[in-house]
């Protein structure tokens, strides 16, 4: 088993290895003092996992209850978010109690905003089941719910009591999710790592996957450590997320969160490449790679609805969006562009756009 320590307000472990899931009751009991543990996971994941999880806390001295919810982004909102917090006072959680978020980004988001705010925060330990929760969303300590207005805008920073990956349970993961996964493990290699990018070229990440999740969980560690609440370099991880999440809003929540950030990779780095900031040939690369797992590279919308979206985007600061930029692939900037030069921008993203 591999082991990242995360020094951020609180300091967690990154568990990576087979048979964790079985394990994961020996292992919490020694960690925390709940003698509850509210398991949160949607109906999916739960079918495959949730039994398995549960028995292995039950053997350990754990009192269970779990809170199924149907699977999909459309799941990550208020209403669910209220009935979890009802339900865990219902089942009379305390403060040293713990939730457990067994699946993917929108169960980790959900249950962590939970765990943030019953009882002004209780534990919770994230146990990602997709490629993009392992790599991404697990660590870190973001949580949150969508709004109508936008994803994630209602939300809070609170790190896990620990992050529990059992590479066993992608064998399950959709094709789709894992591709979806894909587009967020590219987004770490061109923005701070060109031998990962190099090496993705080689091996697809289900031939290396543990090493794949350890880069990424590094070079997230790094960032969350030096930047924990997104005011400065963290903000580098959202390479991709700006358009991405216009894109996803505007597709009604059809578009896969890992589909919207290959897109505005895709996107951001042809018209950085337009504009003369980005080294030239970098977007081809990238579109080559993100096609390896056929993820899509343009952004089925035109200028004005996508800048209309970013700018109602809880990233924006005043009339200012800060875009990440590459400048090749393995380097990338925070770019302050104003609200006015922004369609202008953006529209040199387009394929085809490229002289
Ligand atoms: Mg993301």
């Amino acid at each position: 088993m591999r082991s990242i320590r995360i020094h951020a307000s609180r300091v967690y472990d990154v568990m990576i290895g087979e048979g964790l899931l079985q394990e994961s009751g020996r292992i919490l009991r020694d960690l925390l003092p709940a003698s509850q543990a509210a398991i949160v996971s949607d109906d999916r994941v739960f079918s495959f996992y949730g039994e398995q999880l549960k028995r292995s806390l039950e053997d350990t001295g754990f009192l269970t209850h779990c809170f199924i919810f149907p699977h999909g982004e459309a799941s990550k909102n208020l209403t669910v978010y209220g009935q979890l917090l009802n339900f865990l006072s219902e089942k009379k959680l305390t403060r040293s109690d713990c939730i457990i978020a067994l699946g993917g980004g929108v169960t980790g988001d959900l249950a962590g905003f939970a765990a943030a705010t019953f009882l002004r925060g209780i534990d919770y330990v994230q146990v990602p089941t997709s490629l993009l929760a392992a790599v991404d969303s697990s660590v870190g300590g973001k949580t949150a719910v969508d709004l109508p207005g936008g994803k994630n805008q209602a939300g809070a920073f609170c790190q896990p009591a620990a992050v529990l990956f059992d590479p066993a349970v992608l064998r399950t993961l959709p094709i789709e999710e894992y591709r979806a996964g894909a587009a967020e493990v590219i987004k770490y290699a061109v923005l701070g790592n060109s031998d990962f990018f190099g090496s993705l070229e080689q091996t697809p990440i289900a031939g290396q996957l543990e090493d794949a999740v350890s880069v990424c969980v590094s070079m997230k560690r790094d960032l969350v450590e030096k930047d924990e609440y997104d005011r400065g370099d963290r903000m580098l991880l959202n390479f991709g997320h700006t358009l991405g999440h216009a894109a996803e809003l505007i597709s009604g929540y059809t578009l896969l969160h890992g589909e919207a950030v290959a897109m505005g990779m895709a996107h951001v780095t042809r018209a950085a490449e337009r504009r003369g900031i980005c080294e030239k040939g970098s977007a081809a690369r990238l579109v080559r790679l993100l096609k390896q797992y056929e993820l899509p590279t343009e952004i089925p919308y035109p200028a004005e609805l996508l800048s209309a979206a970013v700018l109602s985007d809880k990233k924006r600061s005043g009339s200012t969006v800060r875009l990440i930029v590459p400048e090749r692939i393995g380097q990338t900037v925070i770019l302050p562009v104003s609200a006015n030069e922004f369609p202008g921008w953006i529209s040199g993203g387009y394929e085809g756009g490229l002289s």
